[in-house]
C-alpha cells in the first residue's frame, strides 16, 4: 500500500490468470507484475498518475486512489 497513491486490483474481475498482460506491459514505472497467476502491485507511489493502465484494462478492474 501506497503512502500517496493507492493502485487496487479488483481480483474477482482482472484476467492475468487466463493470459492478460496489458496493464503489466503499459505501465511506464512497471507497478504491475505476475507472480503465480495473480497479478501484483508494487511501489504504488512511484505510479506517475499516467492513467494508461485504468484505459487500457478491459474489464475495468483497477482503481488508482489519490490520497492527497
Ligand atoms: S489489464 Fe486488467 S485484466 Fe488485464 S492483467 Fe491488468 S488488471 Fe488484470
Ligand atoms: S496510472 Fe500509469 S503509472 Fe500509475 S499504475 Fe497505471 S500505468 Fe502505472
Amino acid at each position: 500500500m501506497g503512502i500517496f497513491i493507492n493502485v487496487i486490483v479488483d481480483s474477482g474481475k482482472c484476467k492475468v490468470a487466463t493470459g492478460c498482460t496489458e496493464c503489466i506491459s503499459i505501465c511506464p514505472v512497471d507497478i504491475f507484475f505476475k507472480d503465480d497467476h495473480t497479478l501484483k502491485i508494487k511501489d504504488e507511489d512511484e505510479c506517475t498518475l499516467c492513467y494508461q493502465c485504468t484505459e487500457i484494462c478491459h474489464e475495468s478492474a483497477i482503481e488508482i486512489v489519490k490520497n492527497y
